[in-house]
């Protein structure tokens, strides 16, 4: 292999240190051999490409010399998608990190992908705009690994995942280079390459969407009796089109170990709280004795009752902000008592801060790790118990709910076990297991890697073929990050999802072929229709105009080269790309799409005021939905000068 030659056209950088920083990611399976004694595959060299010249530069010598490449962001990655080959070249994108002018026009800007997401957000800042894409990795990830990976950050509950973020994106690929989305020529690749985790091309620029700068900001606390009463509250408020930028619960052993649960500090002490306290080093007991007892810790935490605590936030154009946090306050404070606004600003203040704690837990012997997971609100309650009963004869388990839609929401587990390999493996596999049987996405935004492939080949078992063709035609020497992102699984064929309307997570699975007049005559006899109206079969009208924070499908089931392949209905998922509105009209059988309730009032306006999220776009306007519809849509007159404010 001619280095030489390689570093003659880009920076490059052949140091033991750069080369062992960039042989993992923070998949914490990586940490737990680390601390084993077991060193990662390392790159034979870092290289920088500071402008898409020399990343074609870079990709012409690897496929000359039939070297593996690994596109690496920031390497914040939790599943191992970016870990070393040896062998390979690392190609780390941090030099190209270029952040324009927003154009305010179309609310746009464009970016390197090697931006960190922090300095992004400040640039952003000065310029008066943001993305409000906040993961807690945004100290240390970047805006093309979060594209690579499909995050997903703390407000997506109104501004969406990252993929509904990118407008475009340029791609280099071995065989050719090419654009996506409102760049495309020709086919647009965005929902393959999304997701995709650098086994297609290197993404080298986005152009994101971005917002004004929030002019107000308004959080509170409200505290449960159950998990199960304050998922309800979140589901009324998601679907009461009421749009908040948070909602955030917290199971009753995170609401305690937090401190945010009632009179806990007070009270302190207790069997639990001392064994607790071992997991951040002050306690007498040590790790390995509460660890070896697994199931004892569990029942103690589930001893302190199942009262649990919400943070909800709203924010944006301050009169806008107004109207829809006093009606959110109202539906939460209907079954939930009032903590005040303490709670909300101490998590917003300290929001980034938490993930980084479980470091430490390793080097006494211990493992932690955390597992995102999503389905709709009707599946919600036995996926969570499903995946706890996985988890917990092996660890000690809490769980938040932080990334809430209209039609469902993801489960974030984080769970400490005994630091022994074999048991890290177990319950992984058996967890993953767990959450597909209940109907749920194996990642909601963690992305795949080595960790998870198996697992989401199996969800997108259909997608992998046309996956691996797309693959080949791309990159037919086989050189980015290999082995990434579907191996070759083996899936009995699926049945067909039931046709019918769920209430609960206001969706509807139909016919993708049958004309309209039947399928809106059967809505309609069920008291709902379609959330995304359109006049032909669902098939081909698949891109229905709807706002690009927003799920138009769900799930579908298609026949793919005369075999059905089944994507399941969740609201978002990270496993791999999404190939869900990407096959031809006719290969689609069923569909599950959103669904509003036929008999609630509902209003239109022409024109949406700045900053007001409708609920659907039909032939003679928005319509504005939900308790807050009438004093929106007085907004919305009054900007548009057509009645008095
Ligand atoms: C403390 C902590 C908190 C986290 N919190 C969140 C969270 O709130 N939300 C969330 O979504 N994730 C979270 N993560 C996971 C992680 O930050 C995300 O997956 C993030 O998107 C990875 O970005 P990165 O730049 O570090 O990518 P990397 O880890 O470097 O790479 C991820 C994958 O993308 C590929 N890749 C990177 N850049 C490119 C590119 N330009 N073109 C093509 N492929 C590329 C890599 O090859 C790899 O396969 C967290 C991680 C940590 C450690």
């Amino acid at each position: 292999m001619n280095l030489d030659a390689l570093a003659a056209g880009v920076e490059l950088d052949v140091s033991p240190l750069e080369r062992i920083a960039h042989a993992r990611d923070l998949w914490p399976k990586s940490t737990l051999a680390l601390v084993g004694g077991e060193l990662p595959p390392t790159p034979r060299a870092v290289a920088f490409p500071r402008h898409e010249n020399e990343l074609r530069f870079v990709l012409d010598w690897a496929v000359a010399h039939r070297v593996s490449v690994v596109p690496w962001g920031a390497g914040s990655g939790v599943c191992g998608a970016a870990a070393g080959r040896e062998g390979s070249v690392a190609v780390d994108l941090k030099r190209m990190d270029r952040v324009g002018r927003v154009d305010e026009a179309t609310a746009t800007v464009r970016v390197g992908p090697g931006v960190l997401g922090q300095h992004f957000e400040d640039e952003l800042g000065r310029q008066g705009w943001a993305t409000r894409h906040s993961p807690s990795s945004i100290w240390c990830s970047t805006v093309g690994g979060w594209a690579a990976s499909r995050s997903a950050g703390q407000f997506s509950s109104r501004y969406g995942k990252f993929e509904d973020m990118v407008a475009a994106m340029r791609v280099v690929a071995p065989a050719r280079s090419f654009r996506t989305g409102q760049w495309a020529e020709g086919e647009d690749l965005g929902p393959w390459v999304m997701g995709s985790e650098g086994s297609l091309g290197v993404i080298s620029e986005l152009l994101v969407r971005v917002v004004r700068v929030p002019e107000a900001r308004w959080l509170r606390g409200y505290r449960y009796p159950s998990v199960a009463a304050a998922w309800e509250a979140m589901r009324r408020v998601m679907q009461a089109e009421l749009h908040p930028c948070a909602l955030r619960l917290y199971d009753a052993v995170d609401t305690r170990i937090g401190g945010r649960g009632k009179g806990v500090r007070a009270r302190g002490g207790g069997l639990l709280s001392s064994l607790l306290k071992s997991f951040d080093g002050t306690g007498s007991w040590g790790l390995s004795l509460p660890l070896s007892m697994p199931g004892v810790l569990n029942s103690l935490a589930r001893w302190g009752g199942g009262e649990c605590v919400l943070i909800a936030g709203w924010e944006g154009r301050a009169d806008v902000t107004h109207v829809l946090c006093r009606h959110g306050h109202r539906l939460l404070r209907a079954d939930g008592e009032d903590l005040g606004a303490e709670p909300g600003e101490h998590w917003y203040r300290h929001r980034h801060g938490v993930s980084y704690k479980l470091a430490p837990l390793f080097t006494k012997g211990a493992f932690a790790d955390t597992m995102e997971v999503a389905c709709t609100w009707a599946r919600l309650p036995a996926l969570d118990a499903a995946v706890r009963a996985a988890l917990t004869p092996d660890c000690f388990v809490m769980a938040h709910y932080s990334h809430a839609y209209r039609e469902g929401c993801s489960i974030y587990f984080t769970f400490v076990g005994k630091g022994e390999m074999d048991r890290y493996d177990r319950v992984w596999a058996r967890a993953l297991a767990a959450a597909s049987a209940a109907g749920g996405t194996v990642a909601h935004h963690h992305g795949v890697g080595p960790h998870k492939m198996h697992a989401a080949a199996r969800e997108l078992a259909g997608a992998a073929p046309m996956f691996e063709a797309l693959r080949r035609e791309l990159d037919p020497v086989g050189i980015l990050n290999p082995g990434r992102i579907f191996p070759p699984v083996e899936v009995d064929e699926p049945d067909a999802p039931p046709i019918g309307v769920d209430r609960v997570s206001m969706v509807a699975t139909l016919s993708a072929q049958e004309t309209a007049f039947e399928r809106d005559s059967w809505l309609a006899a069920q008291g709902v229709c379609l959330r995304f109206p359109t006049s032909g079969p669902l098939a081909r009208a698949l891109a229905v105009p709807h706002s690009p924070w927003e799920t138009p499908i769900l799930g579908a089931s298609a026949l793919v080269g005369g075999k059905r392949v089944v994507f399941i209905d969740t609201p978002r998922s990270a496993a791999g790309p999404d190939p869900r509105a990407v096959l031809g009209a006719d290969q689609y059988e069923r569909v599950t799409v959103p669904v509003v309730d036929a008999a609630e009032p509902a209003l239109v306006v022409r024109q949406l005021a700045a900053d007001v999220r409708a609920a659907r776009l039909l032939e003679e306007g928005w319509e504005l939905r939900g308790p807050a519809a009438a004093e929106l849509a007085q907004l919305c007159l009054a900007e548009s000068g057509e009645a008095g404010g």
